[in-house]
């Protein structure tokens, strides 16, 4: 079976090469030849632990390849995913399907007859009935399958999530849909790895309602959290016991600075617009997105604060990517903190083990450092935004010492009141006490 995965970022690229491990002949197509290149000179171009190893190994095996070419590529493929972008659309928050529709137009161009056209981005329900339409109108009287199988890996451990994932979702219209993608995930249906097979409209509600919940439950902690800042209470204690309810479970109850990424804010946006859409308002995600974009906001103003209480002219920020272990910007608490901080007459000295290069693009005014600790030289304040585990066993003390005033604000509640003990610094966390 021959795959052609349209998309290599971090879904396309992570898809391909574990089909390719599974043993598929799998050829990666993208219309960014910058991006190409580098592939086919055995270079990642994203960070995902990993992955390395894994192209490198199925590259080399010859099962792995790279082109810009989707015409050819797709003409010999019985199997077709599309992972291209589908980011918000500017405004009315829903998702823009632009690239989506010109992969499957360049795809029904090319493809040949009984192909399995399977969207893995993340789209709106009726999105894969409407492009299987807009496939039929342009090759009328060729036969294909549509799938939609969207993707549910986070970035930062997406070749595990990818290769032991807790379910498989596949909406078709047809079974000859449903065999092939009980092909091409056997090896994970070996695993027992649940597949539900379902319609394509179920699918595409699926992802979205998944991601929507998740999204709920950050926001709802960090609402807890600011309770318990009011009340004198400790949001880790509350989270640990409310997580070991299993009707609630431990996951994704960490109270922080609102969650950014790749998908829930635009997810968010994207669901929320659909129910409007479709008049079947979803009242709860609309305030999700809101209380979300206020809180970040509000982070932004309790360091500006401090600031100017203190009379401290300089920020030191820790961590710019929305979460550790991805390189990965999109939409990160950075973003827009950082600049409401410069707005404030701030300066920003800032590092990030991996998101440097991408942060230098869209962040300005800032002065970059070699690690945490040249960071910190000379700030005032320390802001600790993304847990990265260089940032999880900082010396406390040496870092208190090169600092130019004392002030930790750890809002990922990386560290307790003992690794405080003896530093002098003034720590603020989230949902948690004042200590110092
Ligand atoms: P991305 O922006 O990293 O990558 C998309 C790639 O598609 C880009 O390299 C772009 O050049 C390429 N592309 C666009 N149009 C093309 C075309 N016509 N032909 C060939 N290549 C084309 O996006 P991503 O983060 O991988 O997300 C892809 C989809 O998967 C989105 O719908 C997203 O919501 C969904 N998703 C993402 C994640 C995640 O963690 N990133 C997780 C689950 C689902």
């Amino acid at each position: 079976m021959k795959i052609a995965m349209i998309g290599t970022g971090y879904v396309g690229l992570v898809s391909g090469v574990c089909f390719a491990e599974f043993g598929f002949q799998v050829t990666c197509v993208d219309k960014n030849p910058a991006i190409i290149e580098r592939l086919q000179a055995g270079e990642v171009t994203i960070f995902e632990p990993g992955l390395d190893d894994l192209l490198d190994r199925n590259a080399k095996d010859g099962r792995l390849v790279f082109t810009t070419d989707l015409a050819t590529t797709v003409a010999d493929a019985d199997v077709i995913f599309i992972a291209v972008g589908t980011p918000s659309r500017r405004g009315d928050g829903e998702a823009d399907l632009q690239y989506i529709h010109a992969a499957a137009d360049e795809i029904a161009a090319a493809m040949k007859p009984d192909a399995v056209i399977v969207i893995k981005s993340t789209v709106v329900v009726g999105t894969n009935a409407d492009v299987r339409a807009r496939i039929a109108k342009a090759r009328p009287g060729v036969a294909f399958s549509m799938v939609s199988n969207p993707e549910f890996l986070r970035e930062g451990s997406a070749v595990e999530d990818f290769l032991r994932p807790d379910r498989v979702v596949v909406g078709v219209h047809d079974e000859a849909g449903a065999i092939a993608m009980r092909r091409v995930y056997r090896p994970l249906y070996l695993r027992e790895t649940p597949m539900i097979v379902t319609t394509l409209e179920n699918a595409e509600i699926i992802k979205y309602a998944a991601n929507a919940f998740l999204a709920m439950k950050v926001t709802f902690i960090n609402e807890v959290a600011d309770l318990c800042e009011k009340a004198g209470g400790n949001v880790q204690d509350v989270a640990r016991a409310i997580g070991m309810d299993n009707r609630i479970g431990s996951k994704f109850l960490h109270a922080g600075p609102g969650f950014g990424g790749s998908c829930f804010p635009k997810d968010t946006r994207a669901y929320a617009a659909t129910g409007r859409k479709l008049d079947a308002p979803q009242t709860l995600i609309e305030q999700v997105v809101s209380i979300n974009e206020q809180r970040k906001r509000s982070m932004a103003e309790r360091v500006i604060e401090a600031a100017q209480k203190h009379g401290v002219k300089s920020v030191a920020v820790l961590g710019i990517a929305f979460k550790p272990n991805t390189d990965d910007i999109r939409e990160s608490p950075a973003l827009d903190i950082i600049p409401l901080l410069q707005k404030a007459g701030l300066t920003v000295r800032a590092h990030d083990p991996e998101a440097r290069t991408a942060a230098e693009q869209v962040l300005s005014g800032v002065n970059w450092c070699k690690s945490a600790y040249e960071a910190v030289e000379g700030a005032g304040i320390t802001l600790l935004l993304t847990e990265w585990n260089v940032y999880r066993a900082l010396d406390l003390k040496r870092v208190a010492s090169l600092m130019d005033g004392n002030i930790l604000f750890d809002l990922r509640n990386v560290y307790s009141g003992q690794d405080l003990d003896g530093t002098g610094l003034e720590y603020h966390s989230v949902g948690r006490p004042l200590i110092g």
